[in-house]
Formats: structure tokens, C-alpha cells, sequence
């Protein structure tokens, strides 16, 4: 909650005032709940762009054999990104 408390302390009264209005309409809670669902189903969402991923044709495993991890993704596109990444963080 660190972070949250720092957010806030750093926002002027107009945002404020603002965040006060979405979060007495429901929509900080909304977006919680959204932002949540993307982390239930992680595989369904593009690491790249977060973009909602409907087959999961591009599938990649990576890591090592004790610590596997999965990515879908949902273009070519940003499976090289990824990729290139991947490599750049290896080096
Ligand atoms: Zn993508």
C-alpha cells in the first residue's frame, strides 16, 4: 500500500477530487477487478501489448527446466519482440 500512499500524496486537489468521484462510482473498482481477471488468465493476454489473445497458436515455454514459464502471444510481431528481449536479458 506503500506505493498507493505515495501516489496519492503526489496528486493537486482537481485530481484528487477526480479520483474521490471514480472510486464513489465504482470505477476504481471496476478496474481492480479487471486489471485481476488479466492476472488469472495470464496466458490469455499478449506480454507485449496486452492484447486478449483468442487461440493460443503462438505459444512459447522458456526457462529452465525447474522453473518453466508459458507466454502466448497474439502476432509474430510481438513474439520476436519478445525474443529479441529474451536475448538482450540473457547477455
Ligand atoms: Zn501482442
Amino acid at each position: 500500500m506503500n506505493k498507493l500512499k505515495h501516489t496519492v500524496e503526489k496528486l493537486s486537489f482537481e485530481e484528487l477530487m477526480q479520483l474521490k468521484r471514480e472510486i464513489e462510482s465504482g470505477k476504481v473498482e471496476q478496474l481492480i477487478n479487471s486489471q485481476l481477471e488479466r492476472f488469472k488468465n495470464n496466458n490469455q493476454v499478449c506480454p507485449v501489448c496486452n492484447t486478449a489473445i483468442r487461440d493460443g497458436d503462438l505459444t512459447l515455454m522458456f526457462g529452465p527446466e525447474n522453473f518453466r514459464k508459458k507466454a502466448s502471444f497474439c502476432a509474430t510481431d510481438c513474439l520476436e519482440y519478445f525474443i529479441g528481449k529474451l536475448k538482450r536479458d540473457i547477455k
